[in-house]
């Protein structure tokens, strides 16, 4: 196999020179534990704080109000986990959505069987959350709001700032689960209004196994990790400053080139899906404006998503039909059924997702590959009338 064309962006990224020489130095030369107290420690300490601000200055937030984890995951349980640890007695209600990611539905289930309610939102067919539906379903006893920015598998930008406000209006915590957006759309934690923000390094060209929590001052939110005072007492564990400085070398970057980088992918994404779009049969998933620059996702019907990608694989395009964490399994992705898709349409499902390392060139290699394979694939299948060039279903 002679060429790789990368299309997995959303699923994680290479780590950018940038970061990798910011991280280099923590490995082995200044590797002392911010906790210590001689200076070849602190200064691996103020190392860390320096990365903080710069993390902060990036969601115009404040250096104290940022939260190292290990990744987006653990951000998005703290968050949920934390505020309902800590609101338990005032209310059991959360609200959230019905296509938010596998680590907020997840918590969610297990704070049910805790004895929580949770409201799962419908969404359009397009992704969309309605925030007159967010505000429709406040109650008394409402103690979170939990909405993502954008969706991992459709590309869908949620309006944040809409529901920020009715959030802070009804004096209801709101998390956002921003770890598809921070580092690919322009992030305000003030203009957003929200007290809660989980971000993942890996999303935007930082070192996988390293996310980050926003907690807006005044919040109070109980840990989750018990153990050593760091993360001035909120989150034990000796600090991974390499992974800090990366993290936040590589928001900074990518925060820097954000205008230009995101008008170059959302023309090569607009390139993608028009060609696709000719396909017939074929639809593009999510919202067709408010979409991250980078991801074009689609559905093909009379293709399985799993033989999809195997047969792109064969011809070195890395893609994914639904989520990572669910493309081992036969189910249909939840965000694709929320949106209203069939079953069996929701099966031919195949999300491209660019990034830095994406040009022209393998945009038109997608072009001429992606058509061929699902061409293919459909002449094989018992669901597909060759003689008529459509589906043997009418849906
Ligand atoms: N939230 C969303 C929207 C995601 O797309 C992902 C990863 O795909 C996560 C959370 C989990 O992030 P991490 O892989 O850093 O745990």
């Amino acid at each position: 196999m002679s060429r790789i064309v990368y299309a997995d962006h959303a699923a994680t990224t290479a780590l950018s020179d940038t970061a990798l020489k910011a991280m280099l130095p923590y490995f082995n030369q200044s590797y002392g534990n911010p906790s210590s107290l001689y200076s070849f420690a602190q200064q691996a300490k103020s190392d860390l704080e320096a990365a903080r601000a710069q993390v902060a200055a990036c969601l115009n937030a404040q250096p104290e109000e940022i939260y190292f984890t290990s990744c987006g995951s653990e951000s998005d349980n703290w968050a949920l986990r934390g505020v309902a640890e800590q609101k338990k007695d005032k209310g059991r209600h959360i609200i959230t959505s019905a296509i938010e990611h596998h680590a907020i539905l997840h918590t969610a289930r297990y704070l049910e069987k805790q004895g929580f309610e949770v409201t799962y939102l419908p969404v359009d067919g397009q992704g969309r959350v309605d925030p007159a539906a967010v505000k429709a379903a406040l109650r008394p006893d409402t103690i979170l709001i939990s909405i993502m920015t954008a969706n991992n598998e459709i590309g869908t930008i949620e309006p944040i700032a809409e529901i920020g406000a009715i959030a802070r209006e009804a004096g209801v915590l709101f998390h956002t689960d921003a770890v598809q957006a921070v580092g690919h759309i322009p992030v305000d934690v003030q203009a957003w209004k929200v007290d809660l923000l989980s971000l993942s390094g890996h999303k935007f060209r930082g070192p996988r196994g390293m996310g980050a929590l926003y907690v807006r001052k005044g919040v109070r939110l109980p840990p989750l990790m018990f153990g050593g005072g760091q993360e001035k007492g909120r989150r034990a564990g000796t600090e991974n400053v390499a992974g800090a400085v990366g993290l936040a070398a590589a928001l900074r970057e990518a925060t820097d080139g954000l205008a230009a980088e995101s008008a170059r992918l959302s023309a090569l994404r607009d390139k993608l899906a028009a060609g696709l779009g000719r396909i017939p049969y074929s639809r593009l998933t999510g919202d067709p404006v408010n979409r991250l620059p980078g991801t074009a996702s689609f559905v093909f019907e009379g293709v399985e998503g799993e033989a999809l990608l195997l047969l792109l694989d064969a011809r070195g395009i890395c893609a994914s039909s639904g989520s990572a964490c669910s493309s081992a399994s036969l189910d249909p992705s939840h965000v694709l059924l929320a949106i209203g898709l069939p079953h069996a349409i929701a099966h031919g499902s195949l999300r491209l997702t660019l990034g830095a390392e994406n040009t022209e060139e393998d945009v038109a290699y997608l072009l001429q590959e992606v058509p061929r394979v699902v061409q293919y694939l459909r002449e094989m299948s018992p669901v597909w009338d060759k003689a008529a060039g459509k589906p043997t279903w009418e849906l």
